[in-house]
C-alpha cells in the first residue's frame, strides 16, 4: 500500500485564508458547492448584480471545478470580494490518498467539524490511451442501518452530509486527476445510506447531472440503496434517469432479516413490489446487489429461490463476495462456489456478475469504508480529542 499525503490546497477550502488545521476560519459562511442555479442567481441578485453572474459562477463552482474565487476572471474583483465576505468554496479539506495495488485509490477528507469521510476511485478499462475511472462517494458520516457484514455500520451513525459536501467529493477528487483522466462513472455506494439522507443526495445528484455543471450523464450515476421502500418511487420522479442499485442480499424474508435489520421495517415482498412496478413504469433495469457470505446464503438452492423471487423485474444482479474486515464474523465463499451461484441465476437468464472486490489491501473495498478514530472511540480505546495522522 502506498500512503501520499495530498498536496494541501490552502486556498481550497477557505479562499485565501491558510488554515494548516483544515478548519473554517469562515464559519457562517454560505457553501457555494451545494447551491443550485437558482440560489446562486438570488445570492448574486442580493449583491445587486444581474442574474446572469449567479449563472457564470454555477459554471465556475462545477463546470469548471474552481477551487477559490481567484481564477474566476470574468466576475470582477470588487464583486469577487463581496462574494468572498459571503460565502465559500467548499469544505473539504484532503488529508491523505491511499492506493492500493490494483490502482485503487481511498480519498480520506476532513469535514468542517472535524469528521472525516472516505471517496474511492477505481480504474475502469477503457480504449487504448484512455484512462478512466469510477467514483465511489459517501452521503452520511457512519450508518445507521446496522448490516451485520459491513464495517461502516459498526462505526454507527455519526451525522448526514450537506448536498456540498456530496458533491464536493467529485469535485475535489476530478481536480486530482491527471490530465486527460476523467470520471465516468459515480455511484453513491460509499459511507452512508443515500436515502436516510434524502433531500442532501437528492440535491447532490441534480448537481452533478446538471447541464451547465458537471454535467454527468444521469445513467453514469447510480444510486446504491439497501431498500427503504417508501422513498425509491419518489427518488426516481426527482432524478429521473439515474442508476438504481438496491441492496437485497438474501432470497427470503428471514434470511434478509438476520443480515440487513431495516427488512423488519421494510420487508422484501414490498421492496421486490415496488422495484418490480419501477421497473416496468421507468422501463428501466434495476440493479440487485447480493454480497455472498459463506454458508449462509450462497448456496444454489438460494440461487434458485432468488431467480424465483425476481420474475418479472428487469434488472441485473451483481454478486459481491463478502470483503473480509477485522473482527466480522462471516467468510467469503470460495471461487467455485460463488461461479457455481452465479450460473444458476444465468441459466434462468439472468444477466449476473461478480464484482471484482478492488482495493481490498487499503481498506478501500464494498462495506470497508470506515473512520478508523471514530472506531477507536466507539471502542472506547482513545479520547475524543486525538487527531486522525496526517501522513
Ligand atoms: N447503504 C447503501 C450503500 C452501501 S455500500 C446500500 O445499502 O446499498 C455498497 C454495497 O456494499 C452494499 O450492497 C452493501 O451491502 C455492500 N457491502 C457492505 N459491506 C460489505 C462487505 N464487507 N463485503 C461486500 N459487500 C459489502
Amino acid at each position: 500500500m502506498e500512503l501520499k499525503q495530498i498536496r494541501p490546497e490552502t486556498t481550497e477550502n477557505l479562499d485565501g485564508c491558510p488554515d494548516p488545521a483544515g478548519r473554517s476560519l469562515v464559519a457562517g459562511k454560505v457553501d457555494l458547492k451545494g447551491l443550485d442555479e437558482a440560489e446562486m442567481v438570488s445570492m448574486c441578485e442580493e449583491l445587486g448584480e444581474p442574474a446572469y453572474r449567479g449563472r457564470q459562477l454555477f459554471s465556475w463552482i462545477y463546470g469548471k471545478r474552481a477551487p477559490s474565487f481567484e481564477g474566476m476572471t470574468n466576475l470582477s474583483k470588487p464583486f469577487r470580494e463581496r462574494l468572498a465576505e459571503r460565502a465559500r468554496v467548499g469544505v473539504l479539506a484532503p488529508e491523505r490518498l491511499e492506493e492500493g495495488a490494483d490502482g485503487t485509490g481511498k480519498f480520506v477528507w476532513r469535514l468542517g467539524d472535524g469528521e472525516h469521510i472516505e471517496s474511492v476511485r477505481i480504474p475502469m478499462p477503457g480504449r487504448e490511451g484512455e484512462k478512466r475511472w469510477a467514483l465511489c462517494i459517501s452521503t452520511q458520516v457512519g450508518c445507521a442501518m446496522g448490516c451485520t457484514f459491513c464495517l461502516t455500520a459498526k462505526m454507527g451513525f455519526v451525522r448526514q452530509l450537506s448536498a456540498g459536501e456530496i458533491v464536493e467529493q467529485y469535485l475535489a477528487a476530478a481536480r486530482r486527476l491527471p490530465e486527460g483522466e476523467h470520471f465516468r462513472n459515480v455511484v453513491f455506494m460509499g459511507m452512508g445510506e443515500p436515502l436516510d439522507n434524502f433531500g442532501p443526495t437528492v440535491k447532490a445528484a441534480r448537481l452533478l447531472i446538471h447541464p451547465n455543471g458537471v454535467a454527468l450523464s444521469p445513467r453514469r450515476l447510480t444510486v446504491s440503496t439497501v431498500g427503504i421502500t417508501p422513498r425509491l418511487k419518489e427518488f426516481i420522479e426527482a432524478v429521473p434517469g439515474v442508476g438504481l442499485a438496491v441492496s437485497l442480499h438474501a432470497a427470503d424474508e428471514e434470511t434478509r432479516s438476520r443480515i440487513v435489520p431495516v427488512n423488519r421495517k421494510w420487508g422484501m415482498a414490498d421492496l421486490l413490489r415496488a422495484c418490480r412496478e419501477l421497473s416496468a413504469h421507468e422501463r428501466r433495469r434495476i440493479t440487485f446487489e447480493y454480497v455472498l457470505l459463506k454458508g449462509l446464503n450462497d448456496s444454489p438452492e438460494d440461487a434458485r429461490r432468488l431467480a424465483a423471487r425476481l420474475q418479472g423485474v428487469r434488472c441485473k444482479i451483481n454478486l459481491l463476495p463478502w470483503n473480509p474486515f477485522e473482527g466480522g464474523s462471516f467468510e467469503r465463499p470460495s471461487e467455485s462456489r460463488v461461479e457455481g451461484f452465479r450460473a444458476v441465476l444465468a441459466a434462468q437468464g439472468y444477466i449476473a456478475t461478480v464484482r471484482q472486490s478492488r482495493g481490498l489491501d487499503i481498506r478501500a473495498a464494498c462495506g470497508q469504508l470506515v473512520d478508523d478514530v471514530k472506531m477507536a472511540e466507539r471502542a472506547g480505546k482513545v479520547r475524543r480529542s486525538t487527531p486522525a495522522p496526517m501522513r
